[in-house]
């Protein structure tokens, strides 16, 4: 079956197929064609993906290497707040031209197909357990509330604090009484 070769991550090489040493840079940003990832976090269909690299023409194919630069969007897997962060990934892949051996990514009619490459790289690169600060203490087991950082300390010290200026201001307004 022939693929259509277009696509949001579809690159035209012909300036550069079977041009060994021949190579030039590319960049795409184009909305992510579909969801993402399946675990907590994902890139939402819509995302904006930027890929950033280079083509180079070698013997065997085209020697594709970038960068991705996009938000990944989910929840804290321990409070489950809603959460965005960027996330970033290197990849490099070569793309073989048609011959014998089966390949994974083929050089078809002079172009490449990054969608497959970039989609998994980052998917990959999607942290398994995400938070939303390193030291996110979770939920309250037996509220479900989530729980604030550093409750119990914040709590006491105002307390603290007005029985010290109490305990202090006792005496003062004694003597004033008296003089
Ligand atoms: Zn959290």
């Amino acid at each position: 079956m022939k693929r259509h070769h277009s696509g949001p991550f579809v690159l035209n090489a012909r300036d550069i197929v079977l041009h060994p040493g021949e190579m030039r840079e590319f960049r795409v940003d184009v909305p992510a064609p579909e969801k993402w990832g399946e675990g907590l976090v994902s890139i939402p269909e819509g995302e904006s993906v930027l890929v950033e690299g280079r083509l180079e023409s070698v013997h065997e194919g085209i020697l594709v290497s970038g960068v991705v630069e996009t938000d990944y969007s989910g929840v804290c897997g321990r409070c489950l707040t809603e959460i965005t962060e960027p996330v970033e990934v290197e990849f490099q892949e070569l793309f073989a031209y048609p011959g014998e051996e089966a390949t994974d990514f083929e050089v078809q009619d002079d172009h490449v197909d990054l969608e497959t490459l970039v989609r998994d790289a980052t998917v990959l690169a999607l942290p398994f357990q995400p938070v939303c600060q390193p030291d996110c203490p979770g939920l309250d087991p037996a509220t479900g509330e989530r729980l604030a950082v550093s409750t119990e300390p914040e709590q006491r010290m105002p307390v603290d604090t007005r029985w010290a200026a109490l305990q202090e201001y006792t005496p003062d307004h004694d003597d004033e009484q008296r003089a």
